[in-house]
């Protein structure tokens, strides 16, 4: 494999790196999950998207610059170097759009992508139930065909910034006879649609990270069904693929942070020190730097036509173990500092939930087991 750069990437890198200088925030923004924060990440979203930077591998037509993956890979990189806000639209951009883009009709791409990209329209996916987590085929929220639509009834619940944002996308049981990987149908519904009650939780840190959302008869207009009717399964999981393989957690960020706590060891530890805890350190960047070898072979592997498949759960398993190692051994280093709130504080907790989303490390590793390494498939009641 070529790992360097065209002049074509090197050009792009460099008017990326200079954009990124002049125009991310110089404090960091108040947190997401906050009502203020979450105007402020919209606006740094609106920002972003009149430079054209918001969806660089999106067609120009909706707001992209028709980039590569390789340039998708190259902008990350230099997005978290320059320490720029997380984006409050990932949901949108990075889970939803790909279905869009493969399975929407050009009425829903249309109407839904333009204001994904420019952070107008925040998107919250409203997957789990309260008994359909990992298992999520057992989901038991409904869709009932009705003229002109489908009436949406259940509770979904743990969707990430639910309580500020303005559309959801999730699967309902759309035929109760059959088999239940079929019968369900993939629906885009606005949060503030007849019916639609959204019930913050709060997360660790206190703030209303998640929403709880109850369905009482809403309406959804068949133009809104993402795929056909019953292939929701199928269409969803083109989505999991995304979330857990590249697009969500591409390997910027977690090099950055590899790079912060370089700076913070040699800040913050004697030279006598150092050599006891210079091994975790080295440990952490190295980590970081193999999630970013490897993906230069995914993205190899896709620009070649290839499918990330199965391979994406041994990416989740480690981009989600690698942050929760960077922020620990972080703090470990700050010591009795580590109780003082910081961006490492905040990072902690936040990686400690990185083995439960997108799928959970242990159900990652029961796929690794039976679709990679052959072993026998789990024994199930
Ligand atoms: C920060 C965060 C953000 C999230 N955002 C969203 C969101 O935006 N939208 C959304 O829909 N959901 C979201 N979720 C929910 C998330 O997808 C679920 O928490 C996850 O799928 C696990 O489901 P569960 O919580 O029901 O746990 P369960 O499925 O009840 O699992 C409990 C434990 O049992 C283990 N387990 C279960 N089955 C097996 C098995 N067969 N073999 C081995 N171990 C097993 C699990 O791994 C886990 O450790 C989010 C969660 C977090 C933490």
């Amino acid at each position: 494999m070529n790992l360097d750069f065209s002049p074509d990437e090197l050009a792009f890198r460099d008017e990326a790196r200079a954009w990124l200088a002049a125009n991310v925030p110089a404090e960091p923004l108040p947190s997401m999950d906050t009502a203020d924060g979450f105007v402020a990440h919209q606006q740094w979203e609106r920002r972003l998207a009149d430079a054209r930077w918001s969806v660089v591998s999106w067609p120009e037509e909706f707001g992209g610059r028709g980039a590569s993956l390789v340039k998708w890979v190259i902008f990350e990189e230099e997005y978290y170097r320059a320490g720029a806000p997380g984006r409050v639209s990932q949901n949108g951009i990075f889970l939803l759009a790909p279905i869009i883009f493969d399975h929407g009709t050009t009425d829903q791409q249309q109407r839904w992508l333009p204001s994904m990209a420019t952070g107008e329209t925040i998107w919250a996916q409203a997957w789990s139930e309260p008994e359909a987590g990992s298992d999520l085929a057992s989901l038991r929220s409904t869709a009932t065909a009705v003229k002109g639509g489908w009436l949406l009834n259940g509770q979904k619940t743990w969707s990430s910034r639910a309580a500020y944002a303005h559309q959801g996308f999730g699967l309902f049981r759309s035929d109760p006879s059959a088999e239940r990987h079929r019968g369900l149908t993939y629906f885009c519904f606005p949060l503030d649609a007849d019916g639609v009650t959204v019930r913050p939780i709060a997360q660790l840190d206190g703030e209303a990270g998640f929403a709880e959302l109850f369905f009482d008869d809403v309406f959804v207009p068949d133009a809104d069904v993402l795929g056909e009717p019953g292939d929701g399964w199928r269409v969803a999981m083109s989505t999991a693929g995304n979330e857990r393989g590249l697009s969500l957690r591409s390997p910027g960020r977690f090099c950055a942070t590899a790079d912060r706590l370089l700076d913070l060891y040699a800040s913050v530890l004697e030279p006598v020190e150092r050599t006891s805890t210079a091994t975790r350190v080295v440990d952490a960047w190295l980590r970081a730097e193999a999630y970013r070898l490897y993906t230069w072979g995914t993205v190899t592997q896709l620009a070649g036509g290839g499918d990330i498949g199965a391979a994406g759960s041994v990416n989740k398993v480690w981009w989600s173990e690698l942050d929760v190692a960077l922020h620990e051994t972080a703090l470990d280093l700050l010591g009795a500092e580590a109780e003082v709130a910081s961006t490492w504080t905040d990072g902690y907790l936040f990686s400690l939930s990185g083995p439960i989303y997108a799928g959970t490390n242990e159900i990652q590793r029961n796929i690794v087991a039976e679709r990679i390494l052959g072993l026998p498939r789990e024994v199930r009641a």
